[in-house]
């Protein structure tokens, strides 16, 4: 099998204690590579390596035009490789491989596009309201950054964090999902081509609540930034209070897709689809909450619901399959155990709701794709991200309805509207609370706009500008040019 290792100081290393995990393919369950599965003591390791990079090492002093050219080769680098990187993500995460090679063309666009914004920020120069004064405000690296990332998007989310931190001048130590580690190894050994200095970024396996925990726990580290569910987001959140770490959260979502009768009928019912059952749901920006205006409410749910069953589930390397496996027997049973409550509460099943029958998913996590109508705000299903192919469909009447039920959950990350009334649209998206909104259309993101979430879903942002302003700190320097005694005392 496979045998990978974690990447610590500029070597490739195994776990201390000598343990290792195996990791399998959702698909079919093989066991597709064996990897360490560090604890505390590894992920101390890597925390010392990347505090004594960033104290001593010249990582931090590099200019930042030579920094953004190393990060730029790492996209070079990905792109040479993307093939071989797509087929690992597909294998670990048995998303398609049609996404996972879209996946790798948007990885590499974020090497790309903070290698490129590395030097454009080089600080500025503020009028000072004191006389014979100079006033400067620079931008600096914060210092050691812990990384975590979750497994629905394993290297995209991982990018995220990456990029920005290393354009900026920080050093790292990253922690996928153990059940999903394998692009981001061969991202480690792609970084570690592209001439990244030893000790600048280190990569650590294993379980959570140990490796992730001490990462958000130690005073060692300076910045947090986290991906994942929002129960670990609060524990990172009191962990990192100790030393009042900087902190980035990118928390989940329950996201509103809002159709009214003036949309395009045909495309807001293939969209609907793709938003909320691409990657079986398993996306933090899934449309998962479809509110749809009473008049259309009829033939909306009847098109969508014969679209659905024609879903092709299968394995993510056969180029017919729509859509690949859930990521685990854990996941599947949280989403069945979701399905039950809704039914509990009332909604009413449309289709989906069960494993599929066909004899080649029998191996694989598969779950079908599963629409629930008659919903509403008060129900769980509604309110809790089920994270699965799971729509639930609410109706509204007007506009200050689709507003006040759109806006009725804890979550705020991202929402669409669609209709035809482009004035309409632009005063709901003044009015929905989410860090996203799509107007006609769903899931657009790139590495130029800001991601994140209000509310619930989340602290600060990633990509864009703000990404990168996240991994620094703004120093205010002041010179007075012509100093002289005050006599005060
Ligand atoms: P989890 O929150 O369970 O895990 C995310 C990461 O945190 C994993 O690497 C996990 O390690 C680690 N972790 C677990 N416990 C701790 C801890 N105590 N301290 C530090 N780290 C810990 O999320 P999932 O992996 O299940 O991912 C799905 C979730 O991520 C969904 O809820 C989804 O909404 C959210 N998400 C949000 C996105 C966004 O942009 N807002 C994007 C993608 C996902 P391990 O599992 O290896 O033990």
């Amino acid at each position: 099998m496979n045998k990978k290792h974690m990447y610590i100081n500029g070597k490739w290393v195994p776990a201390v204690d000598g343990n290792t995990r195996t990791i399998i393919n959702p698909f079919n369950q093989e066991e597709i590579a064996e990897v360490p599965e560090g604890n505390e003591t590894d992920t101390q390791l890597a925390i010392d390596a990347a505090r004594e990079a960033f104290d001593n090492g010249e990582w931090r002093h590099t200019s930042a035009t030579e920094r953004g050219k190393l990060v730029s080769k790492i996209a070079e680098l990905i792109e040479r490789d993307h093939q071989e990187l797509a087929e690992l993500e597909t294998l670990d995460s048995g998303k398609t491989l049609t996404e996972s090679l879209d996946d790798m063309s948007d990885i590499a666009e974020v090497f790309r596009y903070y290698g490129g914004l590395a030097d454009k920020d080089g600080g500025e120069v503020i009028e000072s309201p004191l006389p014979d004064s100079k006033s400067k405000v620079v931008r600096e690296p914060v210092g050691v950054c812990g990384q975590i990332t979750p497994w629905n998007y394993p290297l995209l989310q991982a990018s995220w964090k990456l990029a920005p931190a290393l354009a900026a001048g920080n050093t790292l130590v990253i922690k996928p999902s153990e059940i999903t580690p394998l692009t981001t190894i061969k991202v480690m050994e792609l970084i570690e081509e592209a001439g990244i200095p030893n000790g600048v970024a280190n990569l650590v396996l294993g379980q959570g609540s140990k490796t992730g925990q001490l990462l958000a726990e130690s005073t060692s580290v300076d910045l947090i930034s986290f991906t994942g569910g929002i129960e670990t987001g609060r524990k990172i959140m009191t962990a990192a209070s100790g030393n009042f770490k900087k902190i980035a959260l990118e928390l989940g979502g329950k996201n509103p897709n809002i159709v009214f009768e003036d949309a395009d009928f045909e495309t807001a019912v293939d969209q609907a689809l793709n938003a909320v059952f691409f990657h079986a749901g398993q996306v933090c920006s899934a449309g998962a909450r479809l509110l749809i205006q009473d008049s259309i409410h009829d033939e909306f749910v009847q098109a969508l619901v014969e679209r659905t069953k024609q879903i092709k589930l299968g394995n993510g390397f056969d180029p017919s399959t729509q859509s690949g496996p859930l990521i685990s027997k854990e996941h599947r049973e949280k989403v069945e155990n979701y399905v039950a409550i809704g039914i509990n509460e009332g909604a009413n099943l449309l289709t989906g709701g069960k494993r599929p029958e066909a004899e080649e998913l029998q191996s694989g996590f598969f779950y079908e794709p599963t629409i629930f109508t008659d919903c509403d705000t008060s129900m769980r299903i509604v309110q809790e991200e089920t994270f699965g192919p799971l729509l639930t469909i609410e109706r509204f009447s007007n506009e200050e309805k689709a507003v006040e039920l759109a806006n009725d959950s804890k979550y705020g990350l991202a929402g669409a509207v669609w209709t035809k009334d482009i004035r309409k649209a632009e005063r709901l998206s003044g009015k929905l609370r989410m860090g996203t909104v799509w107007i006609n259309d769903f899931h657009p993101y790139f590495a130029q706009a800001p991601w994140g979430g209000y509310k619930s879903s989340g602290i600060g942002r990633e990509l864009g500008r703000q990404g990168l302003e996240e991994y620094t700190e703004v120093k205010h320097v002041y010179e007075n040019t012509n100093p002289a005694p005050l006599h005060w005392f």
